[in-house]
């Protein structure tokens, strides 16, 4: 195992009716802004059960953070921050609205031009204090210090990450989730998958904790997401997979162990340039990207087929490739596409998203650094 330096001091609230208890850890006299999506939570009541927890300490509701973030949208909200001289920000919804809401508390703070804390590495010393009320399992952003911004106008999707914007507390209501639609339960499934394999499928580290936790994770996913699709208010199945996705992206599963994540960054660029969703692209590219990787990830792919899937038979080329068979199988059932010519494109841009790649310094991925230009065009190649 290798060394490590873990710091995930969210406090999560978890389970039914928690949305209240937000009132014991939002200062008295803060100054909150809300900060929202598209709506589902005016229609879920989500939103009233915020209001009356919050009661006074409300100043300001700031909605429309579109899926994938999107730059001007965000500056508008930090405008609305400004002029309310809000102190404390609760985001309410999925990883949209929370990465978005951490680049708020953080651009808030920033002197100088926050769009180089995304673009040019700039360092963000402080924000102002966050919450999430999570209302969408995916992205582990309501524990951990990433975010993941859009600037549409440029095309482009980019990343940061500061211990400063790590959520003070998340508020984990299962039920919030009853009101999702398919795609979005999916996705969100599709999204804690992806996270778990990124820091667990490289080679081995002797890291048997992580090792053992990731399993468990992936099965807990491929066992209650399927669940979701048919009885989508199956509360216990609903919390599983929220703790589930939570735990994949809070810092436990990467620590002291080697890390992947050329699916994310192959996935981002094909956001910024096709429009899909985040989990959509994780699916189209995750069976391209282990079977392109499958000489490097051998131990692990073997480890994977056997403790995920149970395979124990046959040649270790034929558990291989059932291991990733499965895992394509396993996101088509839960109907997200694992091929670009799923969602209709059958022409991609794959200029376009190489050169973003290069353009980002994307040059070198995986654990190995291995994932060249020319790996990530096979893989995109073998995605059409
Ligand atoms: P999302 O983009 O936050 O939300 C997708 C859709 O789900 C929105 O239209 C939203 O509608 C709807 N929705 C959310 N909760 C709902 C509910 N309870 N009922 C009905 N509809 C609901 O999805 P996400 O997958 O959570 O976040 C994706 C973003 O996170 C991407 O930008 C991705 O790159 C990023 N990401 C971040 C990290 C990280 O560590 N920070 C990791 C992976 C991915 P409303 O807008 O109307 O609420
Ligand atoms: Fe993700």
């Amino acid at each position: 195992m290798n060394n490590f330096n873990l710091y995930a001091p969210t406090r999560i609230l978890f389970g039914k009716g928690q949305i209240a208890a937000i009132s014991q850890h939002v200062p008295a006299g803060a100054r909150v802004m809300v900060t929202y999506g598209g709506g589902s939570i005016l229609r879920n009541g989500v939103l009233d059960q915020v209001r009356q927890a919050l009661g006074e300490r409300l100043v300001a509701e700031f909605g429309g953070i579109e899926p994938n973030p999107d730059y001007a949208t965000l500056m508008r909200a930090v405008e609305t921050g400004r002029a309310q001289h809000v102190d404390f920000l609760l985001a309410v919804g999925g990883g949209s609205v929370a990465d978005g809401s951490k680049f708020i508390a953080a651009a808030l703070h920033y002197r100088g031009e926050p769009w180089d804390i995304l673009s040019a590495g700039g360092k963000v010393e402080s924000a102002v204090p966050l919450g999430v009320v999570l209302t969408l399992a995916a992205t582990g952003s309501e524990m951990n210090a990433g975010a993941v911004i859009s600037r549409r106008e440029t095309g482009d999707k980019l990343f940061f990450s500061s211990e400063a914007v790590l959520p003070r507390f998340a508020v984990l209501d299962p039920s919030t989730m009853f009101s999702l639609p398919q795609r979005q339960t999916a996705n969100g499934v599709v999204d804690a998958f992806v996270h778990t394999i990124e820091q667990y499928l490289t080679y081995p580290a002797n890291a048997k904790v992580q090792d053992r936790m990731a399993e468990g994770l992936l099965l807990t996913l491929v066992e209650e997401g399927p669940r979701l699709l048919a009885a989508p208010e199956d509360y216990e199945a609903r919390a599983n997979v929220m703790w589930a996705a939570t735990m994949a992206l809070n810092g436990y599963l990467g620590a002291g162990v080697p890390q992947d994540w050329s699916t994310h960054m192959l996935g981002h660029e094909i956001t910024a340039v096709h429009g899909l969703d985040h989990a959509q692209t994780l699916a189209i590219v995750l069976p391209a990207m282990l079977a392109a990787r499958r000489a490097p990830k051998r131990a692990k792919l073997l480890q994977y087929a056997e403790r995920v899937w149970g395979l124990r038979e046959g040649s270790e080329d034929a558990r291989i490739d059932a291991a990733i068979d499965a895992t394509r199988a396993f996101f088509e059932r839960m109907g997200v596409p694992t091929r670009l010519s799923g969602h209709g494109i059958r022409e991609p841009r794959l200029e376009a998203i190489l050169g973003k790649l290069e353009a980002h310094g994307m040059t070198a991925l995986g654990e190995r650094d291995e994932v060249t230009l020319d790996v990530s065009r096979a893989v995109l190649e073998a995605a059409v």
